[in-house]
């Protein structure tokens, strides 16, 4: 068989058939997407697996790569989808570890597996990093080709729509609270934009490593939802100041983490929340990157502020097994058919969802 490239490949697949997708052809508003017929992904490497897709959860990634430059470049037409789950349709022979059939999970981020980055576990840093169905074709699909090294199986006791739920957020949420804040236990930490897929799985994993939880939101069934997760306390952005009730909760001294994602709308209240030596670990910014920040908090209260993307490879499969001991659980608001995909980011952009949205195919 002939790949892509016309480089014949052992055990390669070359597939001429057609499969329904989710493309679009320009970028744009949500109508540019569109339910069709798309040729087979093709294998362009003997280290990649083909997998038919179950499950695909949404995520804010998909959204920028929609509305295109300057957010993203995908190129077109293109495929999104990052959070994968479905069963292996056809691996290479050489990898002993996967089968036809075999039920998994795709790990979300791609990077070259040989810079000293890649190495040393942060692969999430190497300069060739990307994300699947970002810059590559993803999930919006009967059958995606991923590389084999990011198959993992699907974890025990959760089905395709739970499984396809996890990755991209928990492991960005680990990232964020373990790996880049160090969280210690009896700290507080303040989790805004709680119905967030980051949001509930910061929540739990914040209360995981024993940590009291500020929750924020805009709806009160929302916050009530985060009690549920585990939340100490909540506060609705809405109708309160999210600092005043942080330092009332924390006697005064402020929060000692923020977790932030929405940007511009939220970044001087997280703040002006934070306590003095505290951190703000900032992993995307869903109302606008250009916020403004009052360089006196910074230098004055000695705040700390991470960037955080993803996280390395190595790092899931450590919320995996959180997940098998039962710390964390999958959180899906709901789920619509792949042809729906336009009113699933529809209803993602207008945030009244608590959790994840997942598409199944
Ligand atoms: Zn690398």
């Amino acid at each position: 068989m002939r790949a892509a490239d016309g480089i014949s490949y052992k055990g390669a697949v070359r597939r001429d058939g057609r499969m329904k997708a989710v493309r679009f052809h320009q970028h744009g508003g949500p109508e540019v997407l569109q339910y069709e017929d798309a040729p087979d992904p093709v294998i362009k490497s003997p280290d990649e697996t083909l997998i038919r897709v179950k499950a695909c959860a949404l995520n804010h990634l998909d959204i920028w790569g929609r509305i295109g430059p300057p957010y993203s470049k995908p190129p077109l037409p293109h495929i999104s989808g990052c959070d994968i789950a479905g069963v292996v349709e056809e691996a290479p022979p050489h990898e002993k570890g996967l089968r036809k059939g075999m039920e998994v999970i795709v790990s979300p981020g791609v990077g070259c597996g040989r810079c000293e980055r890649c190495l040393s576990g942060s692969d999430n840093q190497c300069r060739h990093y990307s994300v699947i169905g970002n810059e590559s074709d993803g999930g919006y699909a009967e059958l995606v080709a991923v590389p084999s090294r990011n198959v993992l199986p699907k974890p025990e006791r959760m089905d395709f729509v739970q499984a396809a739920s996890v990755p991209l957020v928990f492991l960005t949420a680990y990232h964020m609270l373990v790996t880049k804040a160090k969280v210690k236990p009896g700290e507080t930490v303040m989790v805004l934009g709680a119905g967030s897929g980051v949001g509930v799985a910061a929540i739990q994993i914040a209360k995981a490593y024993n940590a009291s939880v500020i929750a924020t939101a805009g709806t009160d069934s929302k916050l009530a939802k985060a009690v549920e997760l585990g939340a100490d306390h909540t506060v609705n952005h809405k109708t309160t100041k999210v600092s005043d009730e942080a330092r009332k909760y924390t006697d005064g001294k402020g929060v000692d983490v923020v977790i932030e994602h929405p940007g511009k709308a939220t970044w001087e209240e997280s703040l002006r929340s934070v306590a003095k030596g505290g951190r703000i670990v900032t992993c995307g910014a869903t109302t606008g990157y250009d916020a403004v920040t009052d360089l006196r908090y910074v230098f004055a209260r000695e705040i700390t502020i991470f960037g955080s993307y993803m996280g390395g490879s190595g790092e899931l499969l450590r919320v995996l097994e959180l997940f098998k001991q039962r710390k964390l659980r999958p959180v899906v608001d709901f789920t619509l058919p792949l042809s729906m995909a336009g009113d699933a980011q529809v209803r993602m952009e207008k945030s009244e969802h608590f959790g994840k949205i997942v598409l199944t195919i």
